[in-house]
């Protein structure tokens, strides 16, 4: 049981049909709508104490009507980090730590629904343009749903997704270029190949498998939301999500509307559509030229959701801001040895926001921050060359150059 009510243009407020399966409105995402007054009436946070703690626990304001496709999309640990924060001069950081999720990144939140709605309508072929670990998730739920994947991907996608795409079984594509190419081939490809388009936004419900990340920051913080979300933002399906997922709540009375968290995009200045947006005071990104940074999921040219996490940024008081691109590795170094959490390079540029908006005064030492991390360096293996010294068990141990390389 759930409470979809319609499904919504999210640029023009047209109301479509939520029984049939949709793709884009006149080029737009759409949402998914709610009726949340009677929501408001039937639902109480008191349910949730029996349920079970994966992203299904609220499934009346998710959109599934059959079974969902699933490989166990348990609740993720928020995490205290007082040695990252102490830092930088602040005493209530976090981080909400999507590594643990199935195939290693948050992405499976979005895939699990939209493909457990894709089979629900009957289709039986998906494609995805992906900068690396949606492409991975995809492959994997497609797997586990029985339908048959193409995946398009930079030719440089970071190893790890190529080899877990190919391995559940994806037809995958290497493209001499950006996600933005990928995207054209998928779209140029719809009528020959018959295929349903699972990339960022061009489906209703990836987004709404995003939003749980929102309920679950409101439930872990006892119903009483942070002060600032970092998120590191390529597609920004997450931070519109989780923005979308607080005003529900709100909607429904589970949570106090005057007191939302400033929402920050988060980007590298090496790929900074977003940042140049806000700060010219558009509501629409333009194409960021010769956009290259090592944090994959963030090295998205052409956002498609632009007006919406703009305009979260805006409603929420929040920021979006760029990075230095040539500091990222830096601070995953500095924020996995500090406190033992596996940082991606994306939620790395969050840890070099936090360090910029501590440093101007915007986040103040006692407000609590929530950092997203997104995936982990596990997935990301190519970008550190360990350069480890080696021993010879057959030779003398030199114990003097052992104890020298104590840190
Ligand atoms: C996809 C991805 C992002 C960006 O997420 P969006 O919601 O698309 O903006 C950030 N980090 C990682 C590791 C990702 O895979």
């Amino acid at each position: 049981m759930n409470f979809v009510s319609h499904l919504e243009g999210a640029l023009n407020g047209a109301r479509l049909d939520p029984y049939t399966q949709h793709t884009t409105h006149e080029e737009r995402p759409i949402l998914v709508r709610y009726d949340l007054d009677t929501a408001a009436k039937k639902l109480n946070r008191g349910l949730l104490r029996d349920r079970r703690q994966d992203m299904w626990r609220l499934s009346e304001l998710l959109p599934l009507r059959t079974q969902a496709v699933t490989l166990g999309e348990n609740m993720t640990p928020l995490l205290p980090c007082p040695e990252l924060g102490r830092s930088y001069g602040l005493h209530n950081v976090w981080v909400k730590d999507e590594s643990t999720l199935p195939t290693g990144s948050f992405k499976s939140r979005g895939q699990a629904v939209a493909i457990s709605m894709a089979k629900h309508f009957g289709t039986t072929r998906v494609a995805i343009s992906t900068a690396g670990n949606a492409g991975g998730a995809m492959a994997a739920y497609a797997a586990r749903a029985g339908l048959e994947a193409f995946v398009f991907m930079p030719e440089d996608t970071p190893r790890v997704n190529q080899v877990e795409t190919v391995l559940a079984g994806a037809n995958v594509f290497l493209v001499s270029g950006l996600i933005d190419d990928c995207g054209k081939i998928v779209r140029e490809g719809k009528n020959k190949m018959g295929w349903f388009d699972i990339s960022t936004l061009k489906e209703p419900y990836r987004l709404e498998g995003k939003k749980t990340m929102g309920f679950e920051i409101a439930e872990q913080f006892g119903w009483k939301l942070p002060d600032v979300i970092l998120y590191p933002t390529g597609g920004g399906t997450g931070l519109i999500g989780m923005w979308k997922a607080f005003h529900e709540l709100a909607a429904i009375g589970w949570l106090d509307s005057t007191r939302m968290p400033r929402m920050v995009a988060v980007q590298s200045d090496g790929c900074a559509p977003v940042v140049k947006a806000f700060e010219s005071g558009n509501r629409f990104c333009e194409k960021f030229e010769n956009a290259e940074t090592i944090a994959r999921g963030i090295r998205v040219p052409s956002v498609i959701g632009d007006f919406l996490i703009l305009d979260a940024i805006r409603e929420s008081q929040g920021r979006a801001v760029a990075v230095r691109e040539d500091r990222i590795l830096e601070w995953v170094k500095k924020a996995t040895s500090l406190e033992g959490i596996s940082f991606c390079p994306e939620s790395a540029a969050c840890v070099g926001a936090l360090e910029l908006l501590a440093d101007e005064g915007w986040i103040r030492p006692d407000e609590h921050v929530v950092i997203f991390n997104c995936a982990s360096a596990r997935k990301y293996v190519d970008i550190v060359d360990p350069r480890l010294p080696k021993l010879d068990p057959a030779a003398a141990i030199d114990w003097d150059a052992i104890a020298a390389s104590s840190k």
